[in-house]
């Protein structure tokens, strides 16, 4: 089954066929005759760059990509600013406050586990707080930008490659 998708309408319980709507086969009830679209979903990351240069990763707890490092990072909440959402995540994931700068990167991942997503990479500098790790991290450190552990997500590399090319490239 792809990710997203419903068998039975959640608002009536009638079985969905299968429409074109805006020349894309479609998920319909037709009962209530509501549409169901499935649509990528967002996740926001961020990276944050200490003053020695170092850049602050999280060891996931759990599935997928459990015990590797990744940028703090998860999905925006239905009724969140996007930029308040990254921040959001770096906070439950690291207990540090930050700032966005700016957006570094938007990359379309396709995931097994959650289907497509976009995973929109923000530079953001440290606001306050102590180093720590939150609920879904094992462990939150900085790394030397030019040392990394072999990180989850392709696309936290192109975020961080970004990142360096635009500082002239540190490496
Ligand atoms: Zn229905």
């Amino acid at each position: 089954m792809t990710p997203g998708k419903y068998m039975y309408c959640p608002h009536c319980g009638r079985e969905l066929e299968e429409a074109i709507i805006e020349d894309r086969l479609r998920e319909r009830c037709p009962k209530c005759e509501r549409v169901f679209y499935v649509n990528p979903l967002p996740v926001v990351s961020c990276l944050l760059v200490n003053s020695e240069g170092k850049i602050l990763l999280v060891l996931r707890k759990n599935d997928p990509y459990k015990d590797m490092w990744c940028l703090p990072m998860g999905f925006a909440e239905v009724d969140e600013n996007i930029q308040q959402a990254a921040l959001r995540e770096l906070e439950e994931e690291t207990n540090i406050k930050g700032r966005v700068i700016r957006l570094l990167d938007a990359e379309t991942v396709v995931s097994s586990h959650y289907g497509n997503m976009v995973i929109l990479a923000y530079e953001v500098e440290y606001v306050s707080g102590k180093i720590k790790a939150g609920d879904d991290a094992k462990d939150v450190r900085f790394f030397p930008i030019n040392d990394l552990p072999e990180l989850a997500f392709k696309a936290n590399l192109t975020a961080i490659r970004k990142y360096q090319e635009s500082y002239g490239g540190l490496d």
